[in-house]
């Protein structure tokens, strides 16, 4: 690609990001006039692109909140330590890095072969949890994007019986802290390339030497593939989890199926009975036999509700 055009398509990109990170940010009311965000930093591609694409809309925001990167080191074996306090610094952003080894209380804890994620996450929790009152933080802001969200909905449902995504905005378990996610609606490849225009000095996540989860990475490669087969398939994934519709599922602590009645008035969201659902489903472009040009498809398949 020549310069030009690659400058181009950074700066879409960019644009892209800020405008996707400040959809959900004002969608769910994320940050707030004389908010401290504490945006947790672990030196990976999506907490460095959450700090830089919310230092850029902190600086164009019309409201005044404050952002302190918080970094724990866990002590893992070979973690370079000077590589975050050095890029923080270059950006003049106020941080604050955290050091416990968590890392030795985990391998003494947990015998050899066992995953040590469970423990290590939870010791993590607790310390940025304390981390975020000693800096007086009102929000905690974290890296995960729409990728990550939609793959947890999808190992809830396989293995949790449960149809529970990531929240977007929540408070902490213990009650005290607000967590926010300003990723939400970011899918993970935009963020690998910014990582890339970006030259984030990116710390490897492999040094604790745990096993990585199996079912994640499987879920994770089946949305990958989702992406390239059916372009905007995840997009309507993430839609999807916007416009639940507690009627038409069977939850019966969401809508109360025991007592609903007979009403006489016809209601557009009623049940069809016997009607087919036409869903509309993306479909992958394709190529123009005669032109060769792509053409977009946009088809509706009829998927029938037997
Ligand atoms: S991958 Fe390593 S650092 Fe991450 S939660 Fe698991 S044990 Fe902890």
């Amino acid at each position: 690609m020549n310069p030009e055009k690659l400058a181009h398509e950074n700066h879409k990109l960019e644009k892209r990001l800020c405008r996707e990170v400040g959809r959900a940010i004002v969608d769910f009311n994320m940050i707030e006039a004389g908010d401290r965000v504490m945006v947790c930093v672990s030196g990976g591609k999506d907490s460095y692109g959450l700090l830089d694409i919310l230092m850029k809309l902190q600086a164009r925001a019309p409201i005044d909140f404050e952002i302190i990167a918080v970094n724990l080191d866990q002590k893992q074996p070979g973690f370079p330590d000077h590589i975050l306090p050095e890029y923080l610094g270059r950006l003049g952003v106020k941080h604050h890095i955290e050091t416990q080894d968590t890392y030795s209380i985990v391998k003494k804890v947990i015998p050899e072969g066992k995953t040590m994620c469970s423990l290590c996450s939870r010791l993590r929790r607790g310390i940025l949890y304390r981390v975020a009152k000693e800096l007086g933080a009102t929000k905690i802001a974290l890296g995960h994007h729409r990728d990550d969200m939609l793959q947890t909905l999808f190992l809830n449902m396989f293995f949790g019986g449960k149809l529970k995504g990531m929240p977007a905005k929540l408070v902490s378990d213990n009650g005290e802290f607000m967590v926010i996610r300003p990723l939400a609606y970011v899918p993970e490849k935009d963020l690998i390339r910014w990582a890339e225009v970006r030259q984030f000095p990116i710390i490897p996540c492999t040094l604790c030497g745990s096993q990585e989860n199996l079912q994640r990475k499987q879920v994770g490669n089946l949305l990958r593939d989702w992406d390239k087969k059916f372009p905007g398939r995840l997009e309507n994934m993430l839609t999807a989890l916007q416009n639940v519709v507690p009627s038409h599922l069977m939850d019966r602590k969401l809508f109360p199926f025991e007592s609903i009645e007979v009403t006489g008035e016809a209601d557009e969201d009623g049940d069809k009975a016997f009607d087919e659902e036409p869903l509309p489903e993306p479909v992958p472009p394709t190529t123009d036999d005669e032109t060769g040009n792509e053409v977009p498809a946009r088809a509706v398949i009829p998927i029938a509700a037997h």
